[in-house]
């Protein structure tokens, strides 16, 4: 076991389908690196966005997690019940005068340049409901991912902090919740590698220490993508978690005993944690298929 002296790990599905393979790995890489550097891990249930929701998917994560192990320190966070929160945050970015509404599509923006340069001041009488955008300003973003390293991101957009439907941006409740709970790392699929930079910007606004990142491979299909709840990955089975857990920890590059699947969920997860080495996770994203020649051992 490895120690540290502070580290607080999350867990944040969105609610819009069953937890798949792919949402899986994210879920143990996240625990394992927390628990084995002696930390927390939460969990917290980004139901921000209803009209993406599958109903009943929250409950059937929370389920999910729980039959195979993944038992999160304190109570959940659900993002549903913050919004007073993310109102207070999007006021004090605004009384500092960093936010405009914004009438543009995504690529009427692009196509002015990503950034507020007077455009949408311009339009401000248009009709209809506005976005309000953070006034980025352009420039790079650096950070050392664990395991991406060196990583320059240009903030080529202002990003969105509240949409035109009224409704709150991942990218501000994302950062409002992580700094509320605490969060030292981030360990999530490396789908969300470039969002990173943004949220990086949005924390030194705030005023508040960045989280280390680490974006973990993300188990891709035979048609070369993503898993996913769009692309209709299967639903886990929870009534076999073993052989769940075994194929995760397999594809974080785990040589998995022959036996270890006839274990519970917890002693395959004390048996992991206990072996966890942040380097002997391939950063490459692939098929499940292609584990057994890609697995590098702890
Ligand atoms: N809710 C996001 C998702 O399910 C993850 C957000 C995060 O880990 O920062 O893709």
């Amino acid at each position: 076991m490895m120690t540290s002296a502070r580290y607080i790990g999350r867990f944040a599905p969105s609610p819009t389908g069953p937890l798949h393979l792919g949402s899986l790995v994210s879920a143990v890489g996240s625990y394992l690196d927390a628990i084995a550097h002696g930390g927390q891990w939460l969990v917290r249930m980004e139901d921000l966005d209803p009209p993406r929701e599958e109903p009943g998917a929250a409950d059937r994560i929370l389920k999910s997690l729980d039959a195979h192990g993944l038992h999160w320190h304190g109570p959940l966070c659900r993002q549903s019940q913050r919004h007073k929160r993310y109102d207070e945050r999007l006021a004090e970015l605004a009384g500092r005068e960093l936010t405009y509404a914004c009438h543009c599509s995504r690529a009427q923006i692009r196509r002015r340049g990503g950034h507020d340069n007077d455009g949408c001041r311009a339009t401000r009488e248009e009709q209809g409901p506005s976005a309000v955008r953070l006034k980025c300003a352009g420039g790079e973003e650096h950070f050392d991912d664990i395991w991406h390293g060196a990583q320059h991101q240009a903030i080529a957009e202002d990003t969105i902090l509240r949409r035109r439907d009224g409704l709150y941006a991942y990218q501000l409740a994302v950062v409002a919740d992580d700094i509320d709970q605490g969060i030292t790392h981030i360990v999530r699929g490396a789908d969300l590698l470039e969002t990173s930079g943004a949220q990086q910007r949005l924390f030194r606004l705030f005023g508040a220490a960045v989280p280390q990142f680490g974006h973990l491979p993300l188990v891709m299909n035979p048609g070369g993508q993503k898993l996913s709840k769009q692309n209709q990955a299967p639903a886990l089975d929870d009534r076999r978690p073993s052989a769940n857990l075994v194929q995760a920890l397999g594809f974080l590059g785990f040589h998995v005993p022959p036996g270890l699947e006839a274990e519970t969920p917890e002693a395959i997860l004390h048996w992991a944690t206990a072996r966890w080495q942040r380097h002997q996770v391939d950063r490459r994203n692939r098929e499940p298929a292609q584990i057994a020649q890609t697995g590098t051992g702890h």
